[in-house]
């Protein structure tokens, strides 16, 4: 097995204000509940004609179940490492999953395959060609057999929370980069899955929808109480979003650290001008840029 401890944060790199907590990432904990999503020992190997590919390599991590309140899990790293692959085997989606080695156990079980209770919002915007934001948004509550009308209203007040009231009946085609990405997420959170899975959600967005797109999940996120997969490669995303981010490097693809985050009140734009968190940014910069993270 290789050498996945990682390495353990300078005490004077840490900002002053702003507790950052960064722990070996844990090799399992059994408490009464288990825990949300547990790693051990997870490496997914990919073939390529002769070729063997590690794509993940010994991952090992566990996510506690926190009593009324989910957490938000950002996957911090470099193109290639492995990122989707780790979220992916959450998902249970093929050809990712299953691991080659190694467990992945989501609320104490392992994983089988897709289910109800994992949601997945992808980069590019998925929403059904041919249905309304309205059809698109309802989509998941028919599968789940809601009746007409009770999908009809939840489906308005996800549509009211993401801010597409008005836009009920237009096409996909006719929405923006931001307006389609609130559609995947209004159609995401409408079936209430208990863990959401976010491939780099944002990653096509300019730079002012991405801040306000980032608020708008965090304030849908604080009422939905689910825990949230947010993979992304951009360090001041991560800082603002994540409860705690795992960062990451390969390939071969291999957890390097958990840190534990403060979470900002302010909105992206203005915790950006705040000295403790551009400290955090330059923290997890260091910290992805170190040579333990380049492999050497
Ligand atoms: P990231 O999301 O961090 O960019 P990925 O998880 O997509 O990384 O991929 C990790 C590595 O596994 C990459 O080198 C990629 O080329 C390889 N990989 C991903 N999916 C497949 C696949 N279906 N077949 C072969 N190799 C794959
Ligand atoms: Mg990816």
């Amino acid at each position: 097995m290789s050498d996945v401890s990682p390495a353990k944060s300078s005490t004077e790199a840490s900002p002053k204000n702003w507790e950052v907590k960064s722990k070996e990432v844990p090799t399992g904990s059994e408490g009464p509940v288990p825990p949300v999503v547990q790693f051990k020992d997870v490496s997914k190997e990919f073939h390529r004609g002769k070729d063997r590919f590690l794509a993940l390599e010994n991952v090992t991590f566990v996510v506690e179940n926190l009593p009324d309140c989910g957490e938000f899990v950002c996957l911090l790293g470099p193109s290639g490492c492995g990122k989707s692959t780790l979220l992916r085997l959450i998902a249970g989606l093929e050809p990712h999953f299953p691991p080659s080695s190694g467990e992945v156990l989501v609320s104490g079980r392992p994983v089988l395959g897709p289910g109800a209770d994992r949601a997945m919002v992808f980069q590019d915007y998925t929403s059904y060609p041919n249905r309304t934001v309205l059809k698109n948004v309802e989509f998941g509550l028919e599968i789940q057999g809601k009746p007409r009308a009770e999908r009809r209203d939840i489906a308005k007040s996800w549509i009211a929370k993401v801010g597409l009231q008005g836009h009920e009946n237009k096409y996909p085609y006719e929405l923006s980069g931001g307006m389609k990405q609130r559609v995947a997420i209004a159609r995401t959170l409408a079936v209430r899955p208990s863990i959401v899975l976010m491939d780099e959600p944002f990653g096509a967005l300019d730079p002012e929808t991405r801040y306000s797109m980032q608020e708008l999940l965090i304030q849908l996120w604080k009422e939905m109480q689910s825990t949230v997969f947010f993979v992304t490669h951009s360090i001041t995303e991560a800082a603002y979003l994540g409860d705690r981010v795992y960062l990451m490097n390969g390939p071969p693809g291999r957890l390097l650290e958990e840190i534990k985050l403060p979470r900002p009140e302010e909105s992206p734009l203005e915790v950006e001008s705040r000295a403790d968190f551009r400290e955090v940014v330059a923290l997890l910069k260091s910290k992805i840029h170190s040579p333990k993270a380049a492999g050497s």
